[in-house]
């Protein structure tokens, strides 16, 4: 029996691509990116990054109606961007299997906020499956698509980081080869929503919610495991696994289908224990439905709301309570492990225009000088270049979702901001959703400035392609949209291109541009250091030369810093050296250069 060593994502891919998916289409965001980079390896299947997750879904929808099977995936966030998708997918339901994969990230380790996607299921009426493990992954993608044909309906698969991240084993089962040649057929009743066609299908949407929570009760994603009568557990996802190892000896309710919730199934396992627990991440989705049912359970008055779960929060949760009496030893991080603050990347291409924005808006202060009232107001958007929000450059002034810097932006200039309101956004984000803001501020006459930092790939979730970089899903080259082009088609009257690494250019651009009464937008175009590995001869302080004046230090480069005698030097196994030089042009006393005898 073949036994594979998977993480949650790569095991989804694996159970998509074993029920005979044709089409796969995301957009990258922590924890779901890998789903797509595995398929992408897969023969036979098509596999693409979209533009957005919104478009990822309708595409997925698309080859759905064509009558093959198909999926589109992102994080949790990104089916915010999705949901009008979604629930047109809902409403029209499919022909071949259509799974959503939307992955939730507690304890907000790479997003913006913490949701419970499981929301999205009650509200779209679809069934919603949470996998525990990397086995119940592979098992429930492939489980998605049978019920996605069976009730007329895509279908939510729900992981959580620590599910997606984490390896365990597989045993996967034979693969199926689903006969389909791809069709469409014309049937307006069902896909064209039209309201009188609309009422009809919703109508099918409440039937079908009905068969769903008839399935559900005796469906084997859902499973008692027998235990003692005294303590019960109703359990989903990862949070089963740790409860499974606090309570050894209790009775659990595992669900894997956790909308529509099995209510009698319920019912019957909280009628044989004394007492109840519901152990779920984030909100109290399961705790709720019971609730509503009148069946009295311990669930969130315990166990947190937020954050992600633990055996050790579990454990001393239920200790809290008076559950259980004891705490076994806890697990303990691994020794030595030092924390280190989020920076930017050494020869990163976005330190050169942060120090400018750090300077010119006041940002930055001299070690020993008195520091500056701050000017500019900057939005950010989401990527990379967010932080440059910490210090020393502290240059983002929001930052709340995709493509929101440029509206924002445009907004704080019509309410009547005294001084020219300029967003910053990365290439793939602007790609994404900042070109509908753009031309929303080109229609509205928006007086703001935007920077577009192109490093030419969606360098945050690891280097992924999007339609501004030229390389496909696949690795292989695609057509490029030209950012310039695209920004003056969009009806841009001043768009300019400046060298990311040139600090006299963008200094000059962003002083011209803010000075500019018009809607300006800078594209500032500079290499992502860990896509290229390019690694130049790495520079070098002159103590002779150097006064400690710490200007150098304001760039943000991990490469510099104080030495134990106190000196300021480079490290020269990170510097990237000619391909940034950004500490050397800033240096008032030219004490750094090119190291001599250092092999590039
Ligand atoms: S290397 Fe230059 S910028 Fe850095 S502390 Fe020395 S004199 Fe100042
Ligand atoms: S050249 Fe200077 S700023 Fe650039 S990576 Fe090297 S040390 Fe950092």
């Amino acid at each position: 029996m073949e036994r594979l060593l998977l993480s949650g994502n790569e095991a989804i891919a694996l159970g998509a691509c074993h029920a005979g998916l044709k089409l796969a289409a995301a957009y990258p965001g922590t924890p779901s990116t890998e789903i797509l980079e595995a398929i992408a390896k897969f023969p036979g299947i098509y596999s693409e990054w979209s533009s957005n997750e919104a478009v990822a879904v309708e595409v997925a929808l698309g080859a759905s109606y064509t009558g093959v099977r198909a999926m589109a995936c992102m994080k949790h966030v990104g089916l915010n961007v999705a949901a009008d998708a979604f629930m047109a997918a809902s409403t029209t339901g499919v022909r071949g299997g259509l799974l959503i994969v939307a992955a939730d990230d507690p304890g907000i380790h790479s997003s913006q906020n913490e949701q419970d996607s499981r929301n999205y299921a009650r509200l779209g009426k679809v069934p919603c499956l949470e996998p525990s493990d990397s086995q119940e992954a592979y098992d429930f993608a492939r489980t998605a698509f049978q019920l996605s044909e069976e009730f007329d309906t895509p279908v939510l698969l729900r992981p959580t980081t620590r599910v997606c991240h984490s390896k365990s084993v597989v045993i996967p089962s034979p693969k199926l080869e689903p006969a389909r040649t791809p069709e469409f057929r014309h049937e307006p009743g069902k896909l064209v929503m039209l309201p009188g066609a609309a009422r009809e299908r919703w109508h099918k949407v409440l039937e079908r919610w009905e068969k769903l929570a008839a399935y559900t009760e005796t469906s084997a994603l859902n499973r008692v495991v027998e235990g003692s009568a005294e303590l019960g557990i109703v359990a989903s996802g990862i949070g089963y696994q740790y409860a499974r190892e606090v309570f050894p000896n209790a009775s659990f309710l595992k669900l894997g289908m956790t909308h529509p919730l099995p209510g009698r199934l319920l019912r019957d396992f909280a009628g044989r224990v004394k007492t109840l627990l519901v152990i779920e991440e984030l909100e109290d989705f399961i705790e709720q439905s019971l609730r509503s049912q009148g069946i009295a359970a311990l669930g969130k008055e315990i166990f947190p709301r937020t954050g992600e779960f633990s055996p050790d929060i579990i454990r001393d949760s239920a200790v809290k309570a008076g559950i259980i009496s004891n705490a076994p030893a806890k697990s303990l991080p691994a020794a030595g492990l030092a924390r280190r603050p989020p920076l930017l990347c050494p020869g990163c291409p976005h330190s050169g225009v942060f120090f400018t924005l750090s300077s010119l808006g006041h940002r930055s202060t001299l070690p020993g000088k008195k520091p500056r009232t701050p000017k500019m107001t900057i939005c950010g958007d989401i990527g990379c270049y967010t932080l440059g929000a910490y210090q020393p450059l502290g240059v983002i002034d929001t930052c709340g979702c995709m493509g929101a810097g440029i509206s924002q932006a445009a907004g704080m200039a019509k309410a009547g901001a005294a001084e020219k309101p300029l967003a910053v956004i990365g290439d793939s984000t602007f790609m994404h959703s900042g070109i509908n803001s753009l031309l929303n501020a080109v229609y509205n006459q928006a007086k703001i400035c935007v920077l577009i930092l192109d490093n030419g790939t969606t360098a945050m979730t690891g280097h992924q392609g999007h339609p501004g970089s030229g390389v496909a899903a696949t690795g292989q080259p695609a057509p490029r949209v030209i950012i310039e082009e695209l920004v003056r088609g969009a009806g841009v009257r001043n768009a300019s291109v400046v060298d990311a690494f040139d600090l006299k250019a963008v200094r000059a651009e962003l002083r011209r541009a803010m000075a500019s009464s018009e809607l300006e937008v800078i594209i500032v175009r500079g290499d992502c250091p860990t896509l290229t590995r390019k690694r130049g001869r790495p520079r070098v302080i002159s103590t002779e030369k150097c006064d400690d004046c710490g200007a150098c230090l304001l760039i943000g480069c991990s490469a510099i810093k104080k030495s134990e005698s106190g000196g300021i030097i480079v490290d020269p196994g990170v510097c990237v050296g000619e391909y940034c030089t950004l500490c050397q042009q800033i240096c008032p006393k030219e004490a750094i250069s090119e190291s001599i005898g250092v092999a590039a």
